[in-house]
């Protein structure tokens, strides 16, 4: 008899990284946890409660040193938590519970212990009092941890998925997808995320397709269920029928084609219509990435993030080790000119069992105030930094300046590394290039006052744009308040170059606007020559530039800048972009 076949499921959600991909789907849940269950003999019941009195001592351990950390960062008020959660872990009815439980029933702590918390659990739930209520949160936290210290499992990770999935998932961290096998990563769909998660630039880097936003896909889905991800719309189904597969087969035969039109100038030079030339640099994270830039003809690296460097290691690697990963990037682009920016670590982005790893608020201690906060890791990179200097053209460069003060502390830093490693007899470029970026409004506010302390700026407009509207990059809910085209935003970005090219003081663009070419007609139009985008879109963005003519490119932004709707300056964009391009397949 054969199975029926199964209904196909639309949804919808957010179009985050181009691309139409169908095969089989991985739902990954990093936090679950099998809680094994199986019976202990009557003599070793004994070793079985001692293991459960040293999870509980483990635990207390864990809690009271984040509790501490919280407690001298953040303050005593909230760290208050974590005392909430020491009581829960030494309530000695619970305790007392779960040893009565092992004893009589003769079954391993873990199961025992996750039976009694479930039952805590499900009371509190019941209860009308909200106090009570909100402890439930404080018992399924500490019982996690407590049963990760017992089960003594590593939390599961992707980096031993077995065929070529879609990974579906609540939400994927770059730590997650740095461990994932990239060859395996067919694409991906999550319930939470925006445009600029660091999960998704990695994916349009690597032109995997992605859907973000998808709110409850992951309860949805299946691990083998049969899906098609369709990264220009924001499309995902499940069990696509063969009508729905061929006309997909149809679309990625056009994007095809358009990909080679665009690939057809990538040996022709940078430069508008009418001869004015712009630098096209690439976004890497690392040496693989170097490759494909140069495929794409990149005049160099713009924004070298080294997170990845620092989650690859899975922490903190040592001066040697960041020594040779930028030393890799640096020869391997020749005279071409490398841009590495310093630590960017928080938000999306924590590394292993840190400081920093409470934190994962855009607006905490990341980036530079991690940095700065951190002398011995700050200065370890700065070295390994310069040392890679000495062999190519390196420009260093912050990330998340706020004002002056952090600027010429992060520079005192970077004086004091250099003569450490003269005095050590160390090579290193003494004129290296210093940078900022400009991604926090306040730094927008002050480029008059930052310019004298660094050789060039570049705009961030992932975290400019957040901060402008208040509206996380991860989150959905306000996705449609995250708008490049709002006239808030544009007004920012036309006074920052402005005043850069009023200064005399280069400027470029890093952000993912940059890669997109109706912006990046905007961005040319108000001053900035040069871009620094994920290398796969370079050909697209340099056949429109090849296209436009800059008188135009400025009349379009006085046009825009009287435009009060940002929808209406995204239809006046695209209409410049078909203008300027023409048709080039029967779309
Ligand atoms: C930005 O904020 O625009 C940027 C390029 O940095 P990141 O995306 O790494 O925060
Ligand atoms: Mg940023």
């Amino acid at each position: 008899m054969t199975e029926p076949a199964r209904e196909e499921i639309v949804f919808h959600g957010i179009a985050a990284s181009p691309g139409v991909v169908h095969g089989r789907a991985y739902l990954y849940q990093p936090n679950e946890l099998d809680v094994p269950c199986y019976r202990v003999e009557s003599d070793k019941l004994d070793a079985e409660i001692e293991r459960f009195e040293q999870a509980i001592l483990s635990t207390r351990g864990q809690i009271t040193e984040v509790r501490n950390k919280i407690a001298a960062s953040l303050g005593e008020g909230e760290a208050r938590i974590f005392d909430a959660h020491l009581m829960v872990l030494e309530d000695s009815a619970l305790i007392d519970e779960v040893v009565a439980e092992v004893r009589k029933s003769k079954n391993n702590v873990e199961h025992c212990y996750n039976d009694v918390a479930l039952r805590y659990i499900s009371f509190f739930s019941s209860m009308d009092d909200d106090y009570l209520k909100e402890r439930v949160t404080d018992i399924q936290d500490v019982s996690r941890r407590l049963l990760h210290n017992l089960v003594g499992v590593k939390k599961v990770d992707l980096s031993h998925l077995k065929e070529p999935s879609i990974i579906i998932c609540a939400d994927l961290t770059p730590s997650d997808t740095a461990a994932i096998d990239r060859h395996k990563l067919l694409g991906f769909v999550t319930d939470l995320g925006g445009k600029t998660s660091h999960s998704v630039i990695m994916a349009r880097s690597l032109r995997i397709p992605a859907v973000v936003g998808m709110h409850d896909v992951s309860e949805r889905i299946r691990t083998g269920d049969q899906i098609l991800v369709d990264g220009y719309d924001g499309i995902v189904v499940i069990n696509p029928s063969a009508d729905r597969l061929y006309q997909y087969g149809q679309i990625a035969g056009e994007r095809l084609k358009l990909d080679n039109i665009f690939k057809s100038v990538l040996n022709e030079p940078s430069e508008s219509s009418d001869g004015q030339a712009i630098e096209l640099m690439a976004n890497i994270e690392g040496v693989e990435e170097m490759e494909i830039a140069q495929e794409m003809c990149a005049d160099g690296v713009g924004l070298f993030r080294t997170e990845g460097v620092f989650l690859r290691h899975h922490g903190y690697p040592s001066e040697e080790a960041q020594y040779k990963e930028y030393s890799a990037v640096v020869q391997a682009a020749g005279k071409s000119i490398v841009t590495i920016r310093t630590l960017d670590i928080g938000g999306d982005k924590t590394i292993g069992d840190t400081d920093q790893d409470e934190d994962s608020s855009f607006m905490g201690f990341r980036a530079i105030r991690f940095c700065l906060g951190n002398p011995k890791i700050f200065k370890t990179q700065l070295r390994a930094i310069l040392r890679a200097s000495a062999s190519g053209n390196v420009k260093l460069m912050y990330p998340m300046i706020s004002g002056l003060h952090e600027l010429r502390k992060a520079n005192e830093y970077l004086a004091e590394v250099k003569l450490e490693l003269s005095d050590e007899g160390h090579a290193f470029d003494a004129n290296i290039e210093v940078g900022a970026m400009i991604e926090i409004p306040s730094a927008a506010m002050i480029i008059d006052l930052l310019a004298p302390e660094v050789d060039f700026f570049s705009i961030g407009t992932n975290d400019l744009i957040q901060y402008l509207m208040a509206a996380d990059r991860l989150n959905d809910q306000v996705a449609h308040l995250y708008e490049p085209a709002h006239p808030a935003v544009l007004r920012t970005l036309k006074a920052i170059i402005t005043k850069c090219r009023e200064l005399n003081i280069p400027i470029s663009v890093c952000g993912e606007i940059a890669g997109d070419p109706i912006y990046a007609s905007l961005l040319l139009g108000m001053g900035a020559n040069s871009l620094s985008l994920t290398s796969s879109l370079l050909p697209e963005v340099k056949y429109f530039i090849r296209k436009i003519d800059m008188d135009q490119a400025k009349g379009l932004v006085d046009e825009v800048l009287t435009i009060n709707d940002p929808i209406q300056v995204v239809s006046r964009l695209e209409e410049f972009r078909k203008e300027a391009v023409g048709t080039l397949i029967n779309e």
